[in-house]
């Protein structure tokens, strides 16, 4: 029997009549249905986080109470480390390597990590102001925030956002991607066995478009954390405005590897590789758009391409797998539309482009890893994020036109620079317009490091101190400390 993945609000486990089919993209076989929410669960997901913030005991407990049940959480993510694994590879695509390896253990650090260290982020501030009078600055929780996860990494940012808005005390609503729900659905049992109080957490699986509005328009919410497209950004925005929010927004990237003549070219295009084609390059930060210095281009270029064309394509349940399948057939077709557009445009393919053969692979939604040369800057291809396992080489003479081609970008997530000489490329980092750059490594991500993007990769932080003071607010809390308790108000009047 297909298993049937609930909601969960106000502590309780719902079954709606609304469902839906979960594909496995390996296979486009149906793995699981999911419930649906409509507006009315909506509704009783936005009264129970509010109720729990207003008048539950979520925001009220001890401190340490709280950074128990955050740790039980990060215990019960380890034990059901290889279910939660096999779940989110059967449901993304994503290799279990991948899984297994990164995204369900960082999750659970993510918890651990937060668990150990809020308390010390939380620190007041006492300060001495004229007048006699001193102030209190309070860190509080915001209240009621809306987290929404998009599909290519939905526990792992599922589990950044939920980890740091609970610490702070808020109660969430957490709507994953309704291609992605099942790991975040079986959070939630995770979630009630850990004993959170009710409606601290609710987790709602619904189509954005169809409550989109009610969610994020709402009054009854202090706060947006948003992670997906700008176009579904934008939009979030707007419903925010109505209504005068605060709001992280995570969106897209275009990012630029930087990679100099004096580096290893083994070194190079292994990690060049990786940051292309992991999850099958549906990655916010993949360095899709690769530069490379004039004296080693043609070497790396033979040697990527040599190695793009013998990645092993498979299904995500084998070890084996190098390269799962794209998430769905429609985000498949639209790799293959912007491919044509930069063939027409008069971009070359070196590799790839095409939808693999094998009886292994013909039902799902795999494509092939592919590497285009010759790009022009005004191109589209080279300008807008692909989502897709689709990287652009090109070359740069010297370091100030590097940075200016890196820079060439509505976006502004992340960054790459290889090089053996480190005060060079420190320096270089500076120059260069995004949030993370990373010199002679790709990809990692510290918990204690806030991250985030400029220009329209969008605003605010995860992760970090930083991260987690965007789910608090400051109040100050201003004492009159006069003799007599006679302040300057109130001689005003002269009674
Ligand atoms: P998406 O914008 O289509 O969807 C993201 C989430 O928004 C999903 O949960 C979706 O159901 C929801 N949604 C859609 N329409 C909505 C609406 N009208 N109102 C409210 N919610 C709505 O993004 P996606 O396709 O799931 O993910 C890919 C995108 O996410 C890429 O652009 C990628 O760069 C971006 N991303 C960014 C980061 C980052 O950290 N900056 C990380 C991962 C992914």
């Amino acid at each position: 029997m297909t298993p049937l993945y609930p909601l969960y609000i106000n502590g309780k486990f719902m079954e709606t009549k609304d469902r839906q089919n979960i594909l496995n993209p390996s296979t486009g076989k149906v793995i699981a249905e999911a419930s649906i929410a409509s507006l009315k669960e909506v509704e009783l997901a936005l009264s129970s986080a509010r109720f729990a913030f207003d008048k539950g005991d979520w925001p009220k407990l001890a401190l340490s109470e709280r950074r128990s049940l955050i740790l039980k959480v990060a215990r019960g993510i380890l034990d059901n480390a290889g279910e939660l694994a096999a779940l989110e590879s059967a449901n993304t695509g994503k290799p279990i390597k991948e899984t297994t390896f990164m995204d369900i253990p960082s999750a659970a650090k993510t918890f651990e990590y937060i668990a150990g260290s809020f308390e010390s982020f939380l620190n007041s501030e006492i300060v001495n102001v004229p007048e006699g009078s001193q102030a209190a600055l309070r860190r509080e929780p915001r209240g009621v925030v809306v987290l929404i996860v998009p599909w290519n990494y939905p526990f792992l940012i599922a589990s950044w956002k939920l980890a740091f808005a609970l610490a702070a005390g808020n109660s969430v609503i957490l709507k994953p991607s309704s291609l992605t729900p099942l790991t975040t659905l079986k959070l939630a049992g995770i979630i009630h066995d850990a004993g959170l109080p009710a409606g601290a957490v609710n987790i709602i699986n619904a189509s954005g478009p169809k409550v989109g509005e009610a969610l994020c328009a709402d009054k009854r919410v202090d706060m947006l954390s948003f992670t997906g497209s700008n176009e579904v950004g934008r939009q979030i925005l707007e419903y925010s405005s109505q209504n005068v929010k605060k709001s992280i927004m995570e969106l897209g990237g275009k990012s630029a590897s930087l990679i100099f003549g004096d580096v290893d070219v083994d070194t190079a295009v292994n990690s060049a590789l990786c940051s292309a084609f992991l999850n099958q390059g549906q990655m916010c930060t993949a360095m899709s758009r690769i530069f490379v210095q004039d004296s080693l281009y043609d070497r790396f270029v033979a040697s990527f391409v040599k190695k793009a064309k013998v990645l092993k394509l498979g299904p995500s349940d084998n070890p084996e797998t190098q390269m799962g399948p794209l998430i769905s057939d429609s985000q498949r077709k639209k790799v293959i539309a912007y491919i044509e557009k930069a063939r027409t445009e008069g971009a070359k393919v070196l590799c790839g482009g095409k939808i693999p053969s094998g009886a292994e692979l013909k039902n799902g939604y795999f494509f092939e890893p592919t590497v285009i040369a010759e790009v022009k800057p005004q191109m589209h291809i080279f300008r807008e994020e692909v989502f897709g396992p689709v990287v652009l080489i090109g070359k740069f003479t010297d370091a100030d036109s590097a940075v200016e081609l890196a820079n060439f970008s509505d976006f502004g997530l992340a960054s790459c620079i290889w090089s053996k000489d480190i005060p060079f490329a420190e320096q270089l980092a500076k120059q260069l317009n995004s949030g993370t750059v990373w010199i002679n490594t790709y990809g990692m991500f510290y918990h204690q490091l806030p991250y985030g993007g400029f220009k329209q990769s969008g605003f605010g932080k995860e992760l970090g101190q930083a991260g987690f003071l965007e789910y608090t607010r400051i109040k100050n809390i201003i004492t009159d400390q006069s003799a007599e308790g006679r302040p300057l108000v109130n001689y005003w009047y002269g009674f």
